[in-house]
């Protein structure tokens, strides 16, 4: 297993109207989520919030297989050294090794775990309630299932922004970076990406996109350029 630490940049200069506590919005509230959608037309963000769901297969049931081994050994960090040395038993992946390895330097070091974990934050910033993966410390960050594709980790930036202007529009106090822990079939990576205006500008840019598309009792059609591996595709295509 390959574990790595990308650092960002330093931290952005971020203009008073692109902070969370500046922005609002008149339409319906968005999921944070739906701004990682891998779909061209966004028709997955509008069949997810009407109830549809992913299909728990392929890569969508190894992404979350990591995921709830990843925060599931934070959550017994927080609760203690005890706790942690129990979640090891049950650690099947590096993803787990490497969260294991985390949590038992913060340990270590006689510190309480800067982390919470799934926190539930109240709807901010014209986002829904949300639940970031994690906050380490005021920063959101979030564990990603790399596959390969360079696309996903650019909308997954752009939702760690969302969570920083939602973050920011709670505390009233500046977010600058958040962090893209990124998990492959062998690595993990983790990012520091800067909460710069070009992704906030593009955060509300898609929130304003995804409101357009939540108004309207139609789905927005299917497009041409659906990516080959859209874990909706079956789901999608049984919808008129
Ligand atoms: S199958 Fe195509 S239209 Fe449906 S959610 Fe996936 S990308 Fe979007």
């Amino acid at each position: 297993m390959r574990a790595v630490l990308v650092l960002g940049s330093s931290l952005p200069r971020v203009g008073e109207g692109l902070r969370g506590w500046s922005v609002s919005s008149a339409g319906p509230l968005v999921r944070p989520s739906s701004l990682a959608s891998p779909c061209p037309s966004r028709r997955d963000a509008w069949l997810l919030a009407r109830g549809w769901r992913l299909p728990r297969s392929g890569a969508v049931a190894r992404g979350i297989s990591y995921h709830e081994e990843v925060l599931g050994v934070f959550r017994a960090a927080v609760r203690g050294p005890g706790a942690l040395a129990e979640a090891v038993s049950s650690v099947r992946t590096h993803a787990g090794v490497w969260a294991v390895g985390v949590a038992a330097a913060w340990l270590g070091s006689g510190g309480v775990p800067p982390i919470a974990v799934e926190p539930r934050l109240p709807p901010a910033a014209g986002f829904t309630s949300s639940r970031p993966d994690l906050v380490i410390g005021s920063s959101p960050a979030e564990v990603a299932y790399t596959n390969g594709s360079r696309e996903y980790l650019e909308r997954k930036r752009v939702e760690l922004a969302a969570y920083a202007l939602i973050i920011e529009a709670l505390t009233k106090s500046p977010v600058s970076r958040g962090y893209l822990i990124r998990v492959g079939d062998d690595t993990v990576t983790v990012e520091e990406v800067p909460v710069d205006e070009g992704l906030r500008v593009e955060a509300l840019r898609a929130r304003e996109e995804i409101a357009a598309i939540m108004s309207s009792d139609e789905p927005p059609p299917m497009p041409g350029n659906c990516p080959r591996n859209c874990p909706l595709r079956e789901v999608c295509e049984g919808v008129r």
